[in-house]
């Protein structure tokens, strides 16, 4: 065998998202991960109760439609599987409000939507992202109107405000507010739960839905739901509204994306097992469009790789290639929108598996001097899991499980060449 020159080796590293860890808001349902997909609901219902509106899930998108039902009149149920209301946005720092930034007053809603649609490579329904920033001002007004408390970043810890205002948590076009203690567990959760109770909203937490219930049109009228104690619940209602958020713990979902749940580290709060997209499915509903598995449940490898891990895969001075060996983005994206990788864009159009490939210059760069990464990252190799390096970019190749090698040193050739 060669001897390794400490110089030239080369690297490369299977990634699979980025994460950061995120305290659990509940364990209600934690443990009951069981797969209940086929059990018949309406042979075990324990109790019945009625509503206009039904509303499963109570993050962002439950707790406000409930609350906006509420204000309509409606006779609302929202059920939260969770012991307590935020789901993955009980951390969020901040919704980003298009428009509202003193620097966006010469931008068009046009530049607006292209802007968050190429952060999101368009893999989004632009209709969606049309309308969140057509209609920031007045959903923020109604936030206000409703008690949701905001404070002006130049209000938080300087450390906070420093990352803040180089353009990482915020939207190029979005106001410099962030919830009341800079999170929404602390300034939107706490006041949009009083207006459920003034609403007269029947919150019900500890409690999942497992299925719709469709009538004999075919109509959704309901669904099936479960509480602590094991009981079933039957919700009948004139509308039902799925807000269940992502379905990271699903691994059969994410299996068929090509993600093992074992090799990663999910983070966000628990409880999103996909059960709104399985009811949906299994009651008529089309998949449409590309999954965005970073929304809800961003997702990391199990390796701690410390600072080496962020900068894999947040971008780094490392070159890309997808599964096949083929270079298949401009690595740079991180220096111009953070949610790129942020919502594992690169993964998913590398065919779920995006290796970065470096040096050895490159690799201690990025260690910085860090002896615990850079034993990390040793043990990573010697395990041969998603960490391989060689002396030869040929070498190399042959460790990459699935990389056409002759793709793979064009590629290499190319960037060195444009480099
Ligand atoms: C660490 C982190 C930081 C983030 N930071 C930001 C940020 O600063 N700004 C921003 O705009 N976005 C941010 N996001 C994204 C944001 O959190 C999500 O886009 C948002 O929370 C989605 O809201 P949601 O209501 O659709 O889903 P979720 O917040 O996931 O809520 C879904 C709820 O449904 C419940 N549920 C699931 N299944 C069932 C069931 N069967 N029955 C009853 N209840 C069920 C879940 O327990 C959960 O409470 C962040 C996400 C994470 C993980």
């Amino acid at each position: 065998m060669t001897e390794l020159s400490r110089r030239n080796f080369l690297l490369g590293a299977g990634a699979a998202g980025a994460a950061l860890a995120m305290s659990a808001a509940g364990v209600a349902y934690a443990a009951d991960k069981k797969d209940s997909k086929e059990e018949d609901w309406s042979s075990q219902v324990t109790e019945e109760i009625s509503c206009d509106i039904l509303v499963i899930g109570g993050g962002f998108s439950g707790t406000a439609s409930a609350v906006q039902a509420g204000e309509n009149g409606d006779k609302v149920v929202l059920i939260e599987g969770q012991s307590a209301l935020g789901g993955n946005g009980t951390g969020v720092e901040c919704t980003n409000a298009y428009g509202l930034h003193p620097n966006s007053g010469e931008a068009t809603l046009g530049d607006m939507v292209r802007y968050e649609a190429d952060a999101q490579s368009y893999t989004v329904n632009q209709m969606f992202i049309r309308d969140m920033i057509s209609h920031a001002a007045e959903n923020v007004q109604w936030l206000i109107d409703n008690g949701v408390q905001y404070e002006a970043i130049e209000d938080l810890d300087p450390a906070y405000l420093a990352m803040y205002k180089e353009g990482r948590y915020r939207a190029e076009f979005s106001f410099d507010y962030v919830y009341k203690g800079g999170a929404a567990g602390i300034g939107y959760f706490p006041f949009m739960k009083k207006k459920l109770a003034e609403y007269g909203v029947n919150l019900r937490l500890n409690t999942r839905a497992r299925d719709l219930i469709v009538d004999e049109g075919g109509n959704v009228a309901g669904a099936y739901a479960t509480d602590t104690y094991g009981d079933t619940i039957k919700i009948n209602a004139k509308a039902v509204i799925i807000g269940t958020g992502g379905f990271g713990e699903d691994a059969d979902r994410m299996g068929k994306l090509g993600v093992d749940l074992n090799d990663i580290r999910i983070i966000g709060t628990p409880g999103h097992y996909g059960d709104g997209v399985t009811m949906m499915i299994k009651a008529g509903g089309i998949e449409h469009g590309a999954p965005a598995f970073g929304c809800t449940n961003i997702i990391g490898s199990a390796g701690p790789w410390g600072p080496i891990w962020d900068k894999l895969c947040w971008g780094g001075p490392c070159l890309w290639v997808d599964i096949n060996g083929e270079r298949f983005s401009d690595e740079a994206c991180s220096t111009y929108t953070h949610n790129f990788e942020l919502q594992n864009v690169p993964v998913r159009l590398a065919g779920g598996t995006c290796w970065s490939i470096m040096d050895k210059n490159i690799l201690e760069t990025m260690l910085d001097g860090d002896a615990e990464a850079a034993q990390l990252w040793d043990e990573m190799v010697a395990k041969g899991d998603d960490s391989y390096k060689a002396d030869t970019l040929e070498e190399l190749a042959g460790k990459m499980e699935g990389v056409d090698k002759e793709l793979f040193l064009a590629n290499v050739k190319q960037y060195n060449d444009l480099v």
